[in-house]
């Protein structure tokens, strides 16, 4: 893999991304993965929140797959808190 760090697949970012969502809350469903058109390691999740402040709320987290499991997990977590605290304000 050009000497670099191996990027997540579609299968691996979609799986790890719906982890970290049900590990988060039972209000969160995966809906989509979308890579950048030409094979960046830019990809974008789309995230339906239940019982958020407007139903239904649809939050698109944009997260790099040139990184491990773990840090692409707590990145997903990390943007998903961000978005609930923001909505209870
Ligand atoms: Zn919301």
């Amino acid at each position: 893999m050009f000497g670099g760090m191996a990027l997540l697949n579609v299968a691996d970012v979609s799986r790890i991304a719906g982890e970290a969502a049900r590990q988060e809350s039972s209000d969160l469903r995966v809906t989509g993965v979308t890579f950048s058109a030409g094979g960046g390691d830019y990809v974008e999740v789309l995230i339906v929140v239940d019982r958020c402040h407007a139903a239904p709320c649809q939050i698109t987290l944009g997260v790099f797959r040139s990184v491990s499991e773990d840090e692409l997990r707590s990145e997903i977590a990390t943007q998903v808190r961000r978005h609930v605290r923001q909505d209870k304000n």
